[in-house]
């Protein structure tokens, strides 16, 4: 990494394997020196992680990464610098973490038909107080050996068409986007590699993206193969979006990119954090 900023990574608030002071740590001792927490549908990690941040010198910006569904696919909407006090998006958050607790619900009696039983008590165990994601049920799966790791285990259980899969409606785009922008945030389209649209649909979904209010396209991340980073550093361009970069760094393990080793954005690429009072420390 040469220019030491992260701006996606999850914490315990959400489906991360450290506590939002951990998550700071190991940052701060890969080299980085701006970094945006962004749990899933979730800020209640920001306070503890700012307190961290201030300890380890690095830069702590509030993000978020919000769950939004769009022509009935789940899309992630990485909001940075949110007000984390902002009372419509706590309000928002109160909403998804019900509507998430619901589809835990059903995600059990799902692999209870698949004849594994108490799933809903065992993920619960996991994620403790933090909002209930298929994450935690992947780990529960792991733990009681119906698959070797976490990967494999999504895809045997968690995924479209698989025992553990429930079809959950999010917030609409529109709605996120508002939330993210009426909280004094900027929002970044978060992995767009993993959405699996064709060439229309993702030209459809930039166009509202941009028109809506977004800001920027995730064009470096764990999620994507170097040859993404060119195609979405050139649809940001096309598009007019900013680009952004984040690990999506989820803890030893669970992740596709360790923290600090995120290579540069390609060139041409106008970055989110350009007018950041952040940036000067990035140069
Ligand atoms: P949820 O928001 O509860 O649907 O959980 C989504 C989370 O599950 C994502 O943020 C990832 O952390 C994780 N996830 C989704 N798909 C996979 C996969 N194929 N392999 C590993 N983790 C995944
Ligand atoms: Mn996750
Ligand atoms: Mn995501
Ligand atoms: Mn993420």
């Amino acid at each position: 990494m040469t220019v030491p900023i992260d701006l996606h990574c999850h914490s315990t608030m959400s489906d991360g394997l450290l506590s939002p002071e951990e998550l700071v740590a190991h940052a701060a001792s890969k080299g980085v020196r701006v970094l945006a927490l962004t749990d899933h549908d979730e800020v209640s990690g920001l306070a503890r992680a700012r307190v961290a941040a201030e300890q380890h010198g690095i830069h702590l910006i509030d993000g978020v990464e919000i769950s939004a569904t769009w022509k009935k696919r789940t899309l992630h909407i990485v909001g940075l610098r949110v007000n984390p006090q902002h009372p419509a998006l706590l309000e928002a958050f109160a909403r998804v973490r019900e509507g998430r607790d619901a589809r835990a619900r059903q995600i059990a009696e799902g692999l209870a038909k698949a004849g594994i039983a108490n799933a809903y008590e065992g993920a619960r165990e996991i994620s403790g107080n933090s909002v209930m994601t298929r994450s935690h049920f992947a780990q529960f799966l792991v733990k009681q050996g119906h698959a070797k790791n976490i990967k494999s285990v999504f895809k045997k259980y968690m995924v479209k068409g698989k025992p553990g899969y429930v079809n959950h409606e999010w917030m609409s785009l529109q709605e996120a986007l508002t939330l993210i922008k009426d909280s004094g945030g900027q929002a970044v389209l978060a992995h767009p590699g993993r959405y699996d649209l064709g060439f229309v649909n993702m030209h459809l979904l930039l166009n509202e993206f941009r028109d809506q209010g977004g800001v920027a396209l995730e064009v470096v991340t764990g999620s994507h193969q170097p040859p993404q980073y060119a195609q979405f550093a050139k649809l940001a361009h096309r598009f007019d979006l900013k680009a952004s970069q984040g690990s999506d760094y989820h803890g030893p393990g669970m992740s596709y990119m360790e923290m600090g080793r995120l290579p540069d954005l390609p060139a041409g690429c106008v970055p989110v954090w350009q007018d950041w009072p952040e940036a000067s420390l990035l140069q």
